[in-house]
């Protein structure tokens, strides 16, 4: 694509908009009866539960063009709502994208924002079945509502942990929360003096995890396979501590978590020293990992004692113990929502 060229949005009206982002779209599933067209998508019943998730993008609260390219916005936006169908024990099948674009965006700009989307959509196999177009006077706003489905017994709730299950979690943590500093750090460098080129280098894989999510729906392939349904389950969007204390009141019971199990990796721990924070409050408050946290019941403990990517990070307890990390010393300290508090 030339990168200087510009064609404004009015020269091509809402409809030929419309037009240009339906032409490379291609329905996959078969419950996609029509997509993009008419006044409503029309959906094929099948004999699965259905689950509906949306989330809502702001420019200005929760990204910055700046250093956000628009292909890796496109991909986000629809990578934080199949994040949630995943949470759900679910598999995406459909989605729908809201815009608001201020004059500011060109069909260029669109064009990449939708070379996202889709490479989500072929990535999630999922299909792109409409959505609504207006103009916005604040930037740009992403709405996106995901479809999926599950039988009745896969469903996992918030609600379903039970005492002794074990609590686990993917991936690592605490690395999109970094990567956001080094973000905003290089930003007021350039912005201080803008022939200061960013030095970004050192942070890719951080980077990476703010701008560029993955939902881990490899993950709930794999509990498909295994014939595995946790008891309860939440995708991280808000930062560990906070998801489990969401399992804990909606499953009505404590937890135990052990500061030498959480999942950090090195580069994380290493910009965490470096911007002179805490990396385990990192792992316990960052958000955005868009990793998954869930219980399971003991007696599936084998089936994934050896993933190399699901780590064992503690307990259900009764709800009268409360909420604690148990650090390296062997300490019980009590988590709040923000994290843990030191003493
Ligand atoms: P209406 O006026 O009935 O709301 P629209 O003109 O907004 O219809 O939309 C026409 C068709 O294009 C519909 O199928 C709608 O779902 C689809 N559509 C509109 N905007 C988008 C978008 N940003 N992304 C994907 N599909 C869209
Ligand atoms: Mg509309």
């Amino acid at each position: 694509m030339d990168k200087d060229k510009r064609t404004e949005i009015g020269t091509l009206g809402e409809f030929g908009l419309i037009d240009k982002i339906s032409e490379n779209v291609q329905l996959k599933h078969a419950s996609s009866l029509k997509g993009i067209g008419d006044d409503a998508a029309v959906l094929a019943p099948t004999d699965l539960l259905r689950v509906v998730t949306t989330d809502m993008l702001l420019e200005g609260v929760h990204f910055d063009l700046s250093y956000t390219p628009l292909k890796h916005l496109g991909f986000k936006a629809v990578a934080v709502n199949v994040s949630d169908v995943a949470a759900m024990n679910a598999v995406p099948t459909q989605v729908t994208i809201s815009l608001g674009l201020s004059n500011r965006f060109s069909l260029e700009a669109v064009e990449e924002l939708y070379e996202g989307i889709n490479l989500a959509a072929t990535h999630y196999n999922l299909d792109l079945v409409g959505g609504d177009t207006t103009a916005s006077r604040s930037g740009l706003i992403i709405g996106v509502t995901a479809i999926g489905e599950a039988k009745k017994e896969e469903i996992s709730y918030r609600s379903g942990a039970k005492v002794n299950d074990i609590i686990c979690a993917t991936g690592d943590l605490g690395g999109a929360f970094m990567g956001l500093q080094v973000l905003e750090r290089e930003k007021q460098v350039f912005l201080s003096d803008p022939k200061m080129q960013p030095q970004l280098e050192k942070y890719s894989y951080i980077t990476g995890r703010q701008l560029r999510p993955d939902a881990r729906m490899d993950i709930i392939h794999e509990f498909r396979d295994l014939h595995l349904v946790p008891t309860s389950m939440m995708d991280i969007s808000d930062g560990l501590a906070s998801e489990l204390f969401h399992i804990s009141r909606a499953s009505g019971v404590g937890v135990a978590i052990y500061e030498d199990k959480l999942p950090i990796d090195k580069q994380t721990y290493d910009t965490a020293l470096e911007f002179n924070m805490d990396p385990i409050t990192c792992v316990l408050n960052g958000g955005e990992d868009y990793e998954l946290l869930f219980t399971i019941d003991q007696k599936d403990f084998s089936l994934l004692e050896k993933h190399p990517d699901i780590h064992f990070i503690g307990h259900v307890t009764a709800q009268e113990d409360g909420k604690v990390l148990i650090t390296k010393s062997g300490a019980a300290v009590p988590l709040n929502a923000q994290g843990w508090q030191h003493f």
